[in-house]
């Protein structure tokens, strides 16, 4: 059998990477696709002596590939694939200890919010939330013990951008390590290592699983240090992904480019339509021109994504009607799927954030959040052009 040349080499192109990074053909059969090994234990040729493998919460030949090729996607060497994105955050979360501050940026993830305030918080864990769009904030709330800043690059739901390198510099200046959550842009468009972070995290539930069938997270980094811990604890706390969903994800990561192209064409000519509608008053897209952070967006990222806010003049009576009209979008949580939804915000993803302080970050009533998905982009257009004329 011929022995492929490893293709994780930096000189290869990203699809090059996503479709051939960290898989051979299977030394046993010569499988061209990474088998599904599905087993929870694996032979020893005598006690404590096996090929590469003892067990599959340790580690997993089919898991393996996928967090090789993940990794390698993100510019990094080490990944950690755990069963939802939220286990990806507690995993993390155990890098520190009773005592420590974590800051975190103020517009994030509700369900991130949810696990900090109700389950660290009561385990030691000291959190502070600031506006990271103005890294002065930063600056001004970090502490002694200040050990992780998590942020997340654009904010949900009001895709606000976060200078990642600027983080970085003030975050690494008082030795803080620094954490993104990457969810909303995938590795194809903005890759937060190679600005200067520490750690990234993804809901795999998204753009990287892709097909909305599974629910998954990975945390990825370069460092060694992190990776020996972060393996210690994914072995020890056992929140590995399934084997076969492991699978799926690495399926997924081979046709990653490609459908981040269609998704950002998608949302671009949504957002631009939108923008341009007499009963829209105002569509929140890193790739607009209007969007107040557009050169930070041109500058550290190669792509604006999938994910469009738009704000209707009608308030939310307009907005429940929208989401009642629409048929090509489907009226549901999550996003990164090759389908597009509609959500609301201060009804749906963000409803656990009191009224004053969906308030004060700016989900307003009238405010929909639009996973652009890779249908027919006519189509699409046509959705919400015959949705908005109802409103
Ligand atoms: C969905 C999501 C999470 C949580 O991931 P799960 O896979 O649902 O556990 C974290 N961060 C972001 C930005 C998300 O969109």
């Amino acid at each position: 059998m011929t022995d492929k040349t490893d293709l994780s080499d930096g000189s290869f192109g990203f699809e090059t990477r996503a479709i051939h990074a960290g898989q051979h053909p299977d030394p046993s059969t010569g499988a061209v696709v990474t088998p599904v090994y599905l087993t929870s234990t694996f032979v020893h040729s005598a006690p404590g002596e096996y090929a590469g493998y003892d067990y599959s919460r340790a580690g997993n030949p089919t898991r393996a590939a996928y967090e090789a090729c993940v990794a390698n996607l993100e510019g990094a060497r080490f990944g950690f694939a755990l069963a939802s994105g939220c286990l990806g955050t507690t995993t993390a979360m155990h890098l520190l200890s009773q005592g420590d501050h974590v800051i975190a940026c103020d517009d994030m993830y509700g369900g991130t919010y949810r696990l900090f305030e109700t389950v660290f918080r009561r385990c030691g864990l000291d959190f502070s939330y600031v506006d990271m769009t103005d890294p002065a904030a930063l600056e001004a709330a970090l502490r002694p013990e200040t050990r992780m800043v998590w942020l997340e690059t654009p904010t949900n739901p009001l895709m606000k951008l976060i200078d990642i390198a600027a983080v970085a510099e003030i975050a690494h200046a008082t030795g803080a390590q620094v954490m993104v959550d990457n969810t909303f842009m995938s590795p194809y468009f903005q890759r937060p290592i190679e600005l200067g972070a520490d750690l990234v995290l993804h809901s795999t539930t998204k753009y990287i699983n892709g097909h909305s069938d599974l629910i998954g997270g990975v945390v990825i980094t370069d460092d060694e240090d992190l990776a020996e811990r972060l393996d210690f604890l994914n072995c020890s706390m056992g929140g590995i992904q399934s084997t076969f969903d492991t699978y799926l994800c690495l399926r997924s990561l081979k046709t990653l480019a490609i459908r981040m192209q269609a998704h950002a064409d998608n949302a671009m000519a949504v957002a631009r339509f939108l923008e341009a509608h007499p009963k829209v008053a105002g569509v929140a897209y890193p790739g607009l021109e209007s969007h107040p952070q557009h050169e930070l967006a041109r500058r550290q990222a190669s792509g604006f994504g999938g994910m469009v806010s738009v704000t209707l003049e009608g308030g939310l009576e307009a907005a429940r009607k929208m989401m009642a009209d629409v048929r090509v979008f489907t009226l549901a949580e999550s996003l990164g799927g090759v389908e597009s939804l509609i959500e609301h915000p201060g009804l749906m993803t963000h409803a656990s954030l009191t009224p004053e302080k969906q308030a004060e970050v700016g989900i307003t009533p009238g405010l929909l959040r639009l996973s652009v998905g890779i249908e027919t982009q006519a189509d699409l257009i046509e959705d919400l052009e015959r949705a908005l004329a109802g409103v």
